[in-house]
This record gives C-alpha cells, sequence and structure tokens, in this order.
C-alpha cells in the first residue's frame, strides 16, 4: 500500500502560490445567520418548524420531549427536567438544561425542578468535560427577551463548553464560526457518556 510522506507528496495544483480553495456556500442548505457558520443542515429542521419565535403549542421545549432523542438532539432525560443540545450552538456541545413544565422564568420553577436542573447541568459539566476536554464553561440563564433569551417563554439554562483556543480571529474579523462536528454526533457522544 502506497504510503504518503512528505517525501512523496506532490500537490495537485501545479500553480506554485495556489492556496486553499474556499467553497462558495451560497448553494448549501441553512439561513445565514450573524455568525454566517460554515455548516448549517441540522438548522434547517428547526428554521422549517418555525420554532425561532414560538408561541403557544410551538414552543420547541416543550415539543422535543415528544420526539425521539436523535430528532430532538436531547442528551439526557430526567423527571422534572432534561437536556438538549442546543439547535444554535455558541460553541460544539452547547446544551440547554429545561424543565418539562412550560414556565418562563426561575423563581417559577420549584424546588423539584430548580434541584433537577442543578444536578443535570453538573452532570453535563462532567461529562462534556470528559468527552471534549475543553478549559471551562458558561453556565448561565436569560432572564426574559430584553436579557437574551432567544425562547423567553420557556426556562433554559446554557451549558456552554469554552476552549482556550476557541476565541479565534474568525467570529471577530469575518463573523464567521467553524463548528467542527456534526450535532448528531455530539449528541451521541455525550449520550453515550452519560452515567446511567
Ligand atoms: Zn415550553
Amino acid at each position: 500500500m502506497a504510503r504518503l510522506t512528505l517525501d512523496s507528496y506532490e500537490p495537485h495544483d501545479e500553480r506554485p502560490d495556489a492556496g486553499p480553495v474556499l467553497e462558495d456556500p451560497s448553494h448549501l442548505a441553512g439561513v445565514p445567520d450573524e455568525f454566517q457558520r460554515l455548516w448549517t443542515p441540522h438548522r434547517m429542521v428547526y428554521i422549517q418548524q418555525g420554532q425561532q419565535r414560538p408561541s403557544g403549542d410551538d414552543c420547541p421545549f416543550c415539543v422535543a420531549p415528544t420526539l425521539a432523542d436523535e430528532e430532538s438532539l436531547i442528551v439526557h432525560r430526567g423527571v422534572h427536567a432534561y437536556a438538549l443540545l442546543n439547535l444554535f450552538p455558541y460553541n460544539s456541545g452547547h446544551l440547554l438544561v429545561c424543565p418539562y413544565r412550560h414556565v418562563s422564568l426561575y423563581d417559577e420553577a420549584t424546588a423539584e425542578e430548580t434541584g433537577e436542573i442543578a444536578t443535570i447541568t453538573q452532570t453535563a459539566m462532567r461529562v462534556v468535560r470528559s468527552v471534549s476536554h475543553n478549559d471551562g464553561f458558561n453556565i448561565g440563564m436569560n432572564q426574559g427577551e430584553i436579557a437574551g433569551a432567544g425562547i423567553a417563554s420557556h426556562l433554559h439554562q446554557h451549558v456552554v463548553p469554552r476552549w482556550r483556543a476557541d476565541a479565534n480571529f474568525l467570529p471577530i474579523i469575518a463573523k464567521t464560526k467553524a463548528l467542527p462536528q456534526l450535532l448528531g454526533e455530539v449528541r451521541q457522544a455525550l449520550a453515550d457518556a452519560w452515567p446511567r
């Protein structure tokens, strides 16, 4: 079997100064957003269902538990709360921890709900750390649209893994953020690592 070595490597492009070729993303599925992410296919389902600004029965965090884990990107189901991957991830492995009950504000949640949101958040940290070897986390809740909640009507806690190298120049310079893993693969890896 031929083995590629530095000595044997012959670039296909014969132009000596040819740099990397960027693919024009305009023909790919998805809707451009602020970050112009390089990969978007899983977002299409979400966008087609009109779930970005839900109202009433369309609340994605009420609908998600009624779907299969693979479809809803649920990683873990607890008694009062569950964890799923964010369809609009800030980083690969960005999880949301939600109560099943449709409540908007943290002080509307019961002690059982806040308790399980806390324990799922702790487990999520351990699972994400074991799978992705990240260096830190951002954890928190945006309460109300004015505070930045994308889906303000249903409480959700963000668990965002951070790497020392993730603050690269792309989002700042080009508003482009490359997500290195497909959401489905990330969900499977986290679900497999979740303690039972
Ligand atoms: Zn809801």
